[in-house]
């Protein structure tokens, strides 16, 4: 049996785990981020996190690495730079992994893109050739896998669905951009256009949370800002579909907790502007795979190597032969 370690590195918790060519986490270990922490703060929590994991599994024998990491980086390099971890500004998260275990081939990628992976591999995507994952959260990210191979791009970015533009009179967006489908949908951005429509969340904290409470019970505010984060997804799909023949299409994130109140508006307008048959079969589906994706997505980058792993070199060899 072939073990990897994975790693995943969120803004709120890194999740560390032993997984094996199954898709099974047998060991695995989750501490909080100390995302206000210095660079090294964040390098020895992590560090503690894969000990504790290798201790509990007994430091079975690895075939390698894989780091599924908040973006943006630069890969396949792995300076890291998430959006929610200010002291890790061009950190070399893979050249330190790859310091801590020098025998083993460490490989590392974006988070939803490793989300993506797992869902295809093992998850509500197994068995479909052509998936987008996307995760709707504090930002909304994304990741593609076309002809059963995770798509990568000239920079290692493809799938970045939160910025495709579905308002060109939209909001500005923290990329720069304006009307992007993160710019409307993101959490965050859903409740500030709630409060601006005069929503009030009382003595709880302004949160999707509180929003969709209010939502259930009727308020009508808190209703149209899940429609309108729902239909601007809906949109993008559309286009994704169009664009890529795309099978299956997998959401998760905390928006989706929201549960119809964001689905079927996404459904509705979905159904209302994909207008090709190919584009139509589209199925929209809540991922399969709890908070363990992540870690196991990580994993695969190794495990599924031959599918999930072609940085811009060996995709050059491979182009050669
Ligand atoms: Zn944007």
């Amino acid at each position: 049996m072939t073990q990897v370690l994975g790693i995943d590195v969120g803004g709120t918790k890194m999740a560390v785990g032993i997984v094996d060519d199954s898709g099974e986490v047998t060991h695995s270990s989750i501490v909080p981020t100390p995302a206000q922490g210095t660079a090294d703060d964040m390098w020895q929590a992590l560090t503690s996190a894969c000990d504790q994991t290798l201790d509990k599994a007994g430091h079975p024998e690895l075939a390698g690495v894989g780091i599924g990491s908040a973006g943006p980086m630069v890969w396949p390099a792995g300076e890291v730079s998430p959006v929610n971890i200010p002291a890790w500004r061009g950190f070399p998260l893979r050249t330190q992994v790859q310091e801590k275990f020098p025998d083993l081939d460490v490989r590392i990628h974006n988070d939803a893109i490793a989300m993506t992976a797992a869902e295809h591999w093992v998850g509500a995507g197994r068995g479909y050739a052509n998936v987008l994952g996307m995760v709707v959260s504090t930002g909304v990210g994304g990741g593609l896998v076309a002809d059963n191979h995770l798509i990568n791009g000239g920079l290692g970015n493809a799938g970045h669905i939160g910025h495709i533009v579905v308002d060109p009179n939209g909001p500005e967006c923290r990329c720069g951009g304006r009307g992007c489908l993160e710019a409307i949908a993101r959490g965050p951005g859903t409740v500030q256009w709630a409060v601006n429509q005069g929503w009030l969340p009382g003595d709880r904290p302004a949160d999707g949370r509180s929003l969709a409470e209010d939502a259930n019970a009727g308020d009508e505010v808190a209703i149209a800002a899940f429609t309108r984060a729902g239909e601007a997804v809906g949109i993008a799909l559309a286009s994704c579909a169009a664009l890529l023949d795309l099978d299956i299409a997998i959401i998760g994130g905390g928006m989706v907790q929201s549960g119809d109140l964001l689905m079927v508006p996404m459904q509705e307008a979905f159904d209302r502007h994909a207008g090709l048959g190919f584009a139509r079969r589209m199925k929209i589906v809540t991922v399969g795979l709890e908070q363990e994706a992540g870690i196991v997505g990580a994993a695969s980058l190794v495990l599924q190597g031959e599918n999930y792993w072609s940085p811009p070199g060996e995709q050059g060899d491979r182009i050669i032969a």
